[in-house]
């Protein structure tokens, strides 16, 4: 089935506003255009300007009187003291500048009054910008004039102002001719002037009307041959011309036509009930129109008089108590009209049906635009911004209502609005199945299985959509909210999610355009997401977790209401065509709603919290019991470490969505931090590490590091079980850290700028763990305020250092002190100016059994006898300025107490760093890997090889979804030892460590090969990270001990827990 000739289908719409009982007011009054002209035997209408196109200067001058205390009629009288010479006429021909009028006209109008007038106060008042606008009347009669093809003109006693212009406040493109006496220096009634302005026109006197408020005026006009109308009241005097014209000069509101004979109403009774409700505002006749839609509650446009209303009536015959209730949309419009919601005014609720048959109700008409379709089309981008954000305030408004103060409280029942609703629609749409639609299946068992938890109660207007709002025709600013037929009190997420069903329907849907597939970027418009987090903001409330449920409840009910269309025209209510194609409607919209299930679903699971340690198997090998208890079942032991006070440590949270609410933040602003300041600073920090300066840290990481200390992204590496108190770190979870340390490990430069890097995040883990509080006095507060940094000395060229128990430095006992002696090598951060603490491991004790001859000293840099003797590189990289250095330790002294925890305690301490420490290694390398991916995708998407991107080769593809799942993998195994190491503890973990340690550094050797082979030549250089990141996933496959150790863990573990 071809969707697109599906969704231009059109006579639906009248099905789906069947379906929602809608009625609209007005559209675009741009689209309103006669083709055909009309007007007899005449060809231009004349205006004069003030009295007929603004208010009369004489109106505004005895209002002006009265508020001055200004005896009445005194500017009257001195408009026309001096006849043709007098100060106003003479000013009307240019003569005067508008100072010396104001000078002799105000000595006049003193004199008359026989006291003081501020005759220039009056003058401002007359030209000011509240009181010179064009009266709506004439506005439209011009263009209907127009629209028929006859000309326009504007004849106008006026003057010169003081910044040189001419008086008109009018726009000029409404008029083929304009005629102003102060620019020709001549007035009316001379016949000269009117002579000109039908010359100007190329016209006959006869073939002209002429309109103005002044008898003198018309007399002359009339004696050449022009017709003439006398303009006391603009309403009337348009009824005159459109008599004298022979066609309607008032715009029929759009999306109205004459009643039709089944819709007809008795007029005469209603014009009478009009007349006794609206008293002396009657006069003329009642003009009635029906709106195309509101089939359900039929509506109609009424004009009487200066009156223009809407009447809303409920269908004639018998109807179901709660059906068509006009009254309940009477009551909350006027309940919320009071509360200050842009509602049309309701005026009258008449529940007498001897009156048209039926109960309605009357509104004021409000003009204005309704936007039809959501992409706003010939709006520039920052007027459609404005736009939604003006409908999603005017939502908000609503949403705050408190309905009770209001009036509201037994609006609607106060609590399990979406249950209800949930069973309402799935209700509606059993009893109007004709076939079995697959999603919706699945959404009747899935939708009541995923309800919110918790529900506000407010007002909910029950079908907001952009076309239900009428916005001011010059700003945005939303004037009314329309069909309130639906509305209730229940959950007002409801609303939200209704309000962006359009971004997710194709532009071709035929009962609500859509928007999706067009960019809103360019277009100026925001996602759905960016408009449901707006509406958050401005409500002061967290964003929604299950907002895709939001989305999937309210495309099932448009599905449900489908597919009632869809019955009902198969029970002949519609045509075929309809029937057929409202039910392939529903199917489209049932799947929509499915997919945003899938979507909820997926968050839920990355949210799932993992179960308490007792209850769930941590360890992949199987215990004993198991073996005895079912042969050949897998099932899974805990470590004894385990306990539950552990487990309410962590939570195996596999996405950063499933972070709580702090961390999720924390997280966030991580990200932003990244993306303004650490990539933008990528290539001057590369540049710099590639420059002779670079052995002196860059000075624009330091810049970096104090902004991020400002913004508290600082030392995020402290586990919670290492520092419970928060003394020294953010007190983030394993688990939780993972995720940030990932999202550091994008860039190579990120984790310092954090203060989180290797080594020091280790060595201060070890000082907070074994560190008496001398040593942490002395050593901590300069390593986490980042003002200086450390090495880890453990590897020696002479020995295989994978085996630690190898190691030969000596330490020996010497007058109270430890005498140091030894080559060490690969000694990342040694040659950094910071580094100021050297973390020692050495042999006290060659006759100790084999673990318990290493111990660990804290050596300051600065002590005699360390020798760097050479930078050692990487793949060429020297990683300046921290670098890898060969050092010699000659007859270094340090004090005794510079020893942590005790002689021969050097493997446990070793054990404890490999902890934590030792995998956020793997954590910044999904990092790496992360990264290198997006690279490669934005890479081989832009780049054409052999007549197509790269992209479309089979073989990226191949490599493009082997790197994801590679990464996924990974990414799991992490967190699965963070997870352990929260609940359990790092030896608990040990295994997993071991894993995640074999794992990941080659996981991201692989993932970054593939995304340097995809890049070209380009990749290997130094203008992208990912030669650096494939530099250090190597080296990281010795680093963290070689891959082989690791191994042999593992299968150690493996052979010894598993039978
Ligand atoms: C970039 C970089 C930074 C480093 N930073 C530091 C640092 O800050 N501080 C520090 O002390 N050290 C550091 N190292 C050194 C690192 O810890 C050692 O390289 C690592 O422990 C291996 O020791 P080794 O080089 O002596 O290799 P060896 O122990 O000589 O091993 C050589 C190879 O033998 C094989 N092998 C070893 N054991 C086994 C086994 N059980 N089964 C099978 N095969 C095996 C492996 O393939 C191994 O790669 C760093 C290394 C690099 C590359």
């Amino acid at each position: 089935m071809c969707l697109r000739r599906l969704l231009q289908f059109s006579p639906l719409q009248r099905a789906w506003r069947a379906a929602f009982r809608k009625h609209g007011q007005c559209g675009h009054q741009g689209a309103w255009r006669w083709t055909h002209s009309g007007g007899g035997p005449y060809r231009a209408v004349i205006f004069d300007m003030g009295g007929v196109l603004i208010p009369s200067p004489g109106r505004v001058a005895a209002e002006w009187e009265v508020q001055n205390r200004i005896p009445s009629g005194t500017i009257l009288k001195a408009f026309i003291s001096g006849g043709e010479n007098g100060p106003w006429m003479t000013f009307m021909r240019g003569e005067l500048t508008e100072e010396d009028f104001l000078q002799e006209f105000g000595r006049l109008c003193s004199e008359i009054a026989e006291t003081s007038v501020p005759a220039d106060s009056f003058f401002s008042l007359l030209t000011s910008e509240q009181v010179a606008k064009q009266l709506p009347v004439m506005t439209e009669a011009i263009t209907q004039i127009r629209a028929k093809g006859l000309k326009t003109a504007v004849l106008s006693n006026n003057f010169y102002l003081s910044n040189g212009k001419s008086f008109l406040p009018l726009d000029r493109k409404q008029f083929d001719v304009v005629v102003e006496s102060c620019v020709e220096g001549v007035c009316k009634p001379d016949p000269w002037i009117y002579k000109l302005c039908l010359e100007r026109l190329g016209l006959q006197p006869s073939e002209s009307i002429f309109l103005d408020d002044l008898g003198h005026n018309l007399k002359a006009a009339a004696s050449l041959g022009i017709r003439t109308i006398k303009v006391d009241d603009p309403e009337v005097a348009v009824k005159e011309l459109e008599a004298l014209l022979g066609f309607t000069l008032r715009k029929a509101p759009p999306n109205t036509r004459p009643m039709s004979k089944t819709m007809e109403i008795p007029v005469e009774s209603l014009e009478k009930h009009l007349k006794a409700l609206l008293g002396t505002r009657t006069t003329g006749p009642l003009e009635l129109r029906q709106f195309d839609h509101g089939q359900s509650n039929p509506t109609y446009f009424i004009r009487l008089a200066e009156q223009q209303l809407v009447l809303r009536k409920k269908p004639p015959g018998t109807l179901l108590p709660s059906a068509h209730a006009v009254e309940r949309e009477f009551r909350i419009m006027k309940a919320l009209a009071n509360a200050g919601i842009p509602v049309p005014k309701v005026l009258d609720l008449c529940e007498d049906s001897s009156v048209i048959g039926t109960p309605f109700y009357l509104m004021e008409y409000c003009p204005g635009l309704i936007y039809k379709d959501p992409s706003l089309p010939g709006l520039e981008p920052s007027q459609r911004q404005a736009i939604y954000t003006a409908m999603n305030r005017v939502l908000c408004r609503i949403h705050s209502v408190d309905f009770k103060a209001a009036g509201l409280g037994d609006y609607g029942k106060h609590g399990d609005y979406i249950p209800r609703q949930v069973q309402t629609w799935i209700k509606q749409y059993r009893a109007s199945e004709t076939s079995t639609l697959p999603a919706m299946e699945r959404l009747i068992e899935w939708l009541p299985l995923h309800l919110p938890r918790q529900q506000k109660v407010t007002v909910v207007h029950g079908d907001f959509r952009l076309d239900n709002l009428v916005f001011h025709p010059e700003k945005p600013e939303v004037l009314a909210v329309l069909d309130w037929e639906l509305s209730t009190l229940g959950d007002p997420l409801v609303d939200v999610a209704f309000s962006c069903l359009a971004h997710h329907l194709p532009p071709s849907f035929p009962i609500l355009r859509g928007l999706s597939g067009c960019d809103l970027t360019q277009l100026g418009i925001p996602t759905a997401e960016e408009y449901f987090r707006m509406y958050c903001l401005h409500m002061g409330i967290p964003p929604t977790d299950n907002w895709n449920f939001y989305m999937a409840f309210s495309f099932f009910r448009v599905a449900a209401i489908l597919q009632g269309v869809f019955k009902r025209s198969l029970t002949g209510q519609a045509s075929s065509t309809t029937a057929e194609q409202s039910g392939k409607l529903a199917e489209f919209t049932s799947e929509l709603a499915w997919e945003f299930a899938i979507k909820e679903g997926f968050r839920v699971f990355k949210e799932m919290p993992a179960t308490k340690p007792l209850t769930r198997p941590y360890h992949t090998w199987a215990g004993p019991r198991s073996l005895l208890s079912t042969p050949g079942v897998r099932s899974y032991t805990p470590h004894p470490e385990s306990s539950s006070a552990r487990a309410s440590k962590g939570a195996l949270v596999v996405s950063p969505e499933g972070l709580s609410p702090p961390v999720r933040a924390l997280y966030e602003q991580l990200k932003q931090f990244m993306e303004r300041h650490v990539y933008p600073a990528e290539p001057a920090l590369r540049s710099h590490q590639a420059s002779a300066e670079r052995w002196t840290p860059a000075p624009l990481l330091e810049e970096l590091k104090e902004k991020a200390k400002a913004e508290g992204l600082w030392n995020l590496f402290l586990p919670l079980e290492t520092d419970p108190e928060r003394k020294y770190g953010a007190g983030l979870t394993n688990v939780e850290y993972a995720h940030l340390c990932e999202l550091m490990g994008m860039s190579l430069y990120a984790p310092e700028i954090f203060n989180c890097s290797a080594p020091d995040t280790g060595n201060m883990e070890l000082l907070v763990r074994y560190g008496t509080e001398e040593q942490k006095a002395r050593w901590l507060p300069p390593l986490l305020e980042g003002r200086a940094r450390s090495c880890f000395a453990m590897t020696e060229p002479q020995v295989a250092s994978s085996d630690a128990t190898n190691i030969e430095s000596s330490i020996r006992e010497e007058d109270g002190f430890y005498v140091i002696n030894g080559r060490k090598w690969w000694i990342s951060g040694i040659l950094d100016p910071r580094c100021q603490l050297c973390v020692f491991m050495g042999k006290t004790n060659p006759h100790a059994p084999r673990h318990q001859q290493q111990s660990v000293l804290l050596v300051p840099m600065d002590t005699p006898g360390i020798k760097v003797i050479r930078p050692l590189t990487v793949y060429g990289l020297d990683d300046a300025p921290g670098g890898h250095g060969e050092v010699l330790f000659e007859q270094v002294r340090v004090p005794k107490e510079s020893m942590v925890l005790g002689p021969g305690r050097g493997f446990e301490i070793a054990q404890g760093r490999l902890g934590p420490g030792r995998i956020h290694h793997c954590m910044r390398l999904i990092g790496h890997s992360e990264r290198a991916l997006a690279l490669m995708k934005a890479r081989v998407k832009s780049r054409m090889a052999f007549g197509k991107p790269l992209v479309e080769q089979g073989t990226i593809l191949a490599d493009i979804a082997q790197s994801r799942v590679e990464i996924e993998q990974a990414r799991l195994l992490v967190l699965k030892a963070a997870h352990l190491m929260d609940v359990a503890g790092n030896k608990a973990a040990a295994l997993e460590i071991a894993m995640i340690k074999m794992v990941a550094p080659s996981m991201a050797y692989r993932v970054i090969d593939r995304a340097i082979q995809a890049f070209g030549a380009a990749g290997l250089s130094n203008d992208y990270p990912l030669a650096q990141f494939f530099a250090w996933a190597r080296a990281l496959r010795f680093a963290d001990g070689p891959d082989e150790v690791h191994r042999a863990v593992v299968a150690k573990m493996e052979l010894k827990h598993r039978i």
